[in-house]
């Protein structure tokens, strides 16, 4: 056996099947080329390049079909109903024999050529781009073989579904540097003061070096650069060379849900917090380059720069002289210039997304700050929150109705978190959000960690957090309602299993007060989809990633394209519905009880929806607060 082969050997037993797909990939490539290891870990993850650079392939369902059936000689009618009923054009192309003859069989597919196919495809643009890029995948169809062709269509269509989450590549990337070092020999991580290291200290020595890479990852989106220095320097070298940087935007820091003012004051305790309004708009990091240029991302590190050409011209006035650079976290929400007031988060969903010209904007946006990560060449995140703010309200000066900081109270009793949670209503924002300002008050990028949590004026209904589900099926109305939809199966997303798990039904009348109580143009997009979904998002069968129990199966099924934000009265135990199942209990998953829709979260893709152990956290929770007691409860909240 080769060393090669007993190091792969090796490192893949100690991995779930999963894992060891990637891993595997990985030693190779990292003991062939970088180039290689780049490619194999963005083909995995399904992406072009950083996904905060938005590079698509611009290649709908209807053009990938076109090129099947093109490159097998199928009619493209067949090709449709084909994939309609698979449910996935993978199998469709895999299943169909190319017709190109031709003189010499074309060279193997390598990850390599494969992925600057899809970087070229995406780059294309004019004209004939779309005959261009039809020819290309044209090209790679014929070459394939096995079930490549699966794979690239996948790749192709955005679904690739290999069960493989980005903190797997990363553990995965991680675990193979450890163990084969580049340039060396004999993996130095086996081994401890030359004997072999106990299983168990392995484990923590390799769940160390993984937090390095997942943190220089949260900081420094970008496998382009991580991976170079990852291989020339090694993992510990990792936050020297790679850090935070303007113009990389950072995953957010999220906060916890909490259900009343006691429950905060139990988790802080003796730790000192403030309490700052919630606002009701659109999160925008906000960064300031070295050289003057100023970008702004959305919550999932979407460019949103040209969607605030007014945010940005402002920034000039607002910021003091001594700010060459820095990161803002910010909330962008619609403001009434006459009233002098905040406007609902509907009228801000109005406002165009993308190119829009400053002299045309009608929904005016008065900044929010509320943190400052970055300043001057140096990253604030590991600084607590009382210095982040106190350098934040140095470096900017506030303008009504333009910039201002968030409006926060430092108090520590009850009564006067209560009175301003109650102003922070009466002012239109959602509640309060606490944060802790010197122990434990780092800025945890990408966590939803408890050193925020958050209060919303829902909780003092009674109700805990909202959540976010995607629709997957309807049903359709009886009585009165015979013809239409009666209601719609609700799903959360199970990030482990990549699949849409049922969590409750709504119904339909609950929808009708909502769309006769709502005045604004989310009516318009609710009644075209759910009233009469599109037809393209019907689906003949469930996709093999829905889990739905027989007895909840709905007359319709749909595609999982949109999620809602859905308040419930509580949490339940259920043996029909299939959320967080075995996070709980064994055998029985977890369901809404009286769901209600809220809005269209069109912010989110379907797999940004609450997840299964987000669901199963929010019951744990209501659990604990039931066990405490009525009365506690009501102390709870006032
Ligand atoms: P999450 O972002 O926690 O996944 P979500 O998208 O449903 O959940 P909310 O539960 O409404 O959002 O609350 C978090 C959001 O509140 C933040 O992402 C941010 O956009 C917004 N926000 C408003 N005011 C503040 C503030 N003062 N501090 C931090 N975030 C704030």
């Amino acid at each position: 056996m080769s060393l090669l082969e007993r190091q792969i050997e090796e490192k893949t037993s100690t991995l779930s099947s999963i894992y060891s797909k990637c891993l595997t990939v990985s030693i190779c490539s990292i003991l062939c080329c970088l180039d290689d290891l780049l490619c194999c870990v963005y083909l995995c993850l399904n992406q072009l390049g950083p996904a905060y650079q938005g590079l698509e392939l611009g290649v709908g369902e209807t053009v990938l079909m076109k090129a099947v059936a093109q490159a097998t000689g199928r009619q493209l009618d067949k090709i449709k109903a084909e994939a309609q009923e698979k449910g996935d054009l993978g199998l469709v192309a895999e299943s169909s024999r190319s017709n190109q003859r031709m003189m010499f069989a074309p060279a193997n597919l390598t990850a390599g050529g494969v992925f600057n196919k899809l970087k070229e495809i995406a780059n294309m643009s004019g004209n004939s781009a779309m005959n261009k890029k039809i020819d290309i995948i044209k090209g790679l169809f014929v070459a394939c073989r096995f079930s490549e062709a699966r794979y690239i269509v996948r790749s192709l269509a955005g679904k690739l579904r290999i069960g493989l989450a980005e903190q797997s590549v990363l553990s995965a990337l991680s675990q193979a540097v450890c163990l084969s070092p580049p340039g060396q020999e004999l993996p130095p991580a086996v081994l401890d003061a030359g004997k072999r290291m106990s299983a168990e200290n392995k484990r923590v020595w390799m769940e160390e070096k993984a937090l390095i890479l997942k943190q220089t990852y949260c900081e420094m989106p970008n496998y382009d650069a991580i991976i170079p220095v990852l291989l020339k320097e090694g993992i510990d070298e990792l936050p020297n060379h790679c850090k935070l940087t303007p113009g990389v935007p950072l995953r957010p820091m999220l906060a916890h849900p909490t259900k009343g003012i006691g429950e905060v004051m139990k988790r802080f305790d003796e730790a000192s917090f403030t309490c700052e309004y919630k606002y009701d708009g659109e999160r925008a990091q906000i960064h300031i380059l070295e050289n003057g240029e100023v970008r702004i991302f959305s919550r999932n590190q979407e460019d949103n720069t040209s969607k605030y050409p007014d945010i940005i011209s402002r920034i000039p006035q607002v910021k003091k002289e001594n700010v060459r650079s820095c990161v803002l976290d910010s909330e962008a929400v619609a403001w009434d210039r006459e009233k002098k007031q905040i406007q609902p988060f509907q009228v801000l969903t109005t406002r165009k997304r993308k190119d829009v010209d400053a002299s045309e904007i009608k929904v005016q946006v008065c900044v929010y700050a509320f943190d400052l990560l970055y300043l001057n060449g140096e990253s604030l995140v590991r600084e607590p929150l009382s210095k982040r703010r106190a350098l934040l309200r140095e470096s900017f000066e506030e303008k009504v109705g333009e910039f201002v900081f968030a409006r926060a109270l430092d108090a520590d009793n009850t009564e006067a978190i209560a009175e301003f949670l109650e102003q922070s209503v009466r002012d239109s924002c959602e509640g309060l959000m606490v944060k802790t300002l010197e122990k434990h008050a780092t800025y945890e990028i990408a966590k939803r960690s408890h050193n925020w949590l958050k209060l919303k004026k829902d909780y003092l209904e009674g109700v805990g957090d909202t959540v976010d589900l995607c629709v997957i099926g309807a049903y359709l109305g009886k009585g009165k309602r015979a013809g239409s939809y009666g209601g719609f199966l609700l799903a959360c997303y199970d990030e482990e299993n990549e699949e849409f798990q049922s969590v409750c039904k709504i119904l339909f009348f609950k929808i009708y007060t909502f769309l006769v109580s709502m005045l604004c143009s989310c009516i318009y997009m609710f009644n075209v989809f759910m009233c009469d979904p599109p037809q393209e998002h019907i689906l003949p069968k469930p996709r093999p990633y829905y889990r739905v129990d027989q007895s909840a199966e709905p007359d319709v099924w749909l595609e999982a394209v949109q999620v809602w934000e859905v308040k419930c009265a509580d949490l339940s135990l259920s043996p029909v519905y299939k959320a967080a199942m075995g996070l709980v209990d064994p055998e029985k998953g977890i369901s809404l009880r009286f769901p209600r829709y809220l809005r269209i979260r069109d912010d989110k893709k379907p797999e940004d929806a609450t997840t299964g152990s987000q669901i199963a956290d929010l019951y744990k929770k209501q659990q604990q607060i039931q066990n405490q007691g009525e009365k506690q409860d009501l102390e709870d909240y006032y």
